[in-house]
C-alpha cells in the first residue's frame, strides 16, 4: 500500500520505519532535511515536497507540532494533492476544533478523515507499540484500525471527529500532572537521603507505579530507553507538554470543567519553558524542582 507520510521528528521518523518494517510503501515529506534523511535511511522514499509525497497515496499520515501547521499542511498540500478515495489520518495532538475544521473540509470534499492522536512517547513510536484514540465515523474505524496497525498496540475509537483529541488532551492532562508528581518525588527522595535507585524499586511495585515513573522515569538509571538517560534530549519536548496542558485549559474553560492541578502543571511547565526548558524532554522539570536547573 503507498502511505504518504508528512512530519517525521521524534515521533514521525519512528512510525514511518515501522510502517516500512510492514510491507508499506512509504513516500515521505518534513521541513527539516535532517528529519528526512533519517527517514531515508529507514527506508522511505523522501519526496521533494509535500505535494510530491502525496502522488498516488491510499493513506496519508501527518505527524506535526500544532493545529496551525495541520491547518496549513491540510490547506496547502493534503487538500488539494491528495488522490480520490484516500484516507486521511492526523496523528498530530492538536486542539478540537482544529481537528474538527479539517475533518470538515476534508469530508466536504469525499475524503475518509480520522483525528488519530498517539500515546506512547517515542519509545512507543519505534518499538511500533502506540495506544491510538480515533475520531472518526464508525464505518471508517476499520480501515483507520488496519492502516495504523503496524504503528500499534491498541487502536481504540474514541467516538466521531475530534473525540480523538479530547481524548487526547484529558489522557496528557494526567500524563503532565503525575510527571511533576514523580519529579517532586524524586526531589525529596533526595533531600530525606534515601537514595533515588531504592525510592524507585519501591515506589515501582507501590501504589505510586505510574507511566511517568516506570516507562519515563526522571531520574537517570531505572529505566534505560527513558530520555532521562541521554540529557533529556529528545522525547517530548517540554514546549509540547506546555501546548497539550494550555489545549487541556482552553477546553476546560469552555466546558466548565474544573481541573485545577492541570492549571498547576501548566504554570510550572510554563515557568520552566521561561528558563530555558523548552526544546527539553518534559521529564527535565525534575532539574528545576531539585534547584538544579542552569538554562541548558
Ligand atoms: P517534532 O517537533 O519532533 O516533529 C514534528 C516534525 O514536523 C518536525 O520534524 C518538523 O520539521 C515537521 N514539520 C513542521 N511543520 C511542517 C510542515 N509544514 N511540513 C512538513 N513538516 C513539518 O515533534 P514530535 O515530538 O514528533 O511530536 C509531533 C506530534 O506528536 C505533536 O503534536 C506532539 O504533541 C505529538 N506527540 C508527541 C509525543 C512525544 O513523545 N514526542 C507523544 C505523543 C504525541
Amino acid at each position: 500500500m503507498k502511505i504518504a507520510f508528512i512530519g517525521l521528528g521524534n515521533m514521525g521518523g519512528g512510525m514511518a520505519a515501522n510502517l516500512v518494517r510492514a510491507g508499506g510503501a512509504v513516500t515521505a515529506f518534513d521541513l527539516s532535511a535532517a528529519a528526512l534523511e533519517k527517514a531515508a535511511a529507514a527506508g522511505c522514499r523522501p519526496g521533494a515536497s509535500a505535494a510530491e509525497a502525496l502522488e498516488g497515496a491510499a493513506v496519508v499520515i501527518t505527524m506535526l507540532p500544532a493545529g496551525a501547521q495541520v491547518r496549513q499542511v491540510y490547506a496547502e498540500a493534503v487538500l488539494p494533492h491528495a488522490p480520490v478515495g484516500a484516507l486521511l489520518i492526523d496523528c498530530s495532538t492538536i486542539d478540537v476544533e482544529s481537528a474538527r475544521a479539517v475533518a470538515g473540509e476534508a469530508t466536504a470534499l469525499g475524503f475518509r478523515f480520522a483525528d488519530a492522536p498517539v500515546s506512547g512517547g517515542i519509545t512507543g513510536a519505534e518499538a511500533g507499540t502506540l495506544a491510538f484514540m480515533v475520531g472518526c465515523p464508525e464505518g471508517d474505524f476499520a480501515a483507520v484500525q488496519e492502516a495504523v496497525a503496524p504503528m500499534a498496540r491498541t487502536v481504540i475509537r474514541a467516538g466521531d471527529h475530534g473525540a480523538g483529541q479530547a481524548a487526547k488532551i484529558c489522557n496528557n492532562m494526567v500524563l503532565g500532572v503525575s510527571m511533576i508528581a514523580v519529579c517532586e518525588a524524586f526531589a525529596l527522595a533526595e533531600k530525606l537521603g534515601l537514595e533515588p535507585e531504592r525510592f524507585y524499586e519501591i515506589a515501582s511495585q507501590s501504589s505510586a507505579q505510574c507511566w511517568s515513573l516506570t516507562t519515563y522515569c526522571p531520574w537517570p538509571g531505572p529505566v534505560p530507553t527513558a530520555p532521562s538517560n541521554r540529557g533529556y534530549e529528545g522525547g517530548f519536548a517540554t514546549a509540547m507538554m506546555l501546548k497539550d496542558l494550555k489545549l487541556a485549559q482552553e477546553a476546560a474553560a469552555k466546558a466548565g470543567a474544573a481541573a485545577p492541578l492541570g492549571a498547576a502543571a501548566e504554570g510550572l511547565y510554563a515557568l520552566f519553558e521561561r528558563l530555558g526548558g523548552g526544546p527539553k524532554d518534559f521529564s527535565a522539570i525534575v532539574e528545576l524542582l531539585r534547584g538544579r536547573w542552569r538554562g541548558d
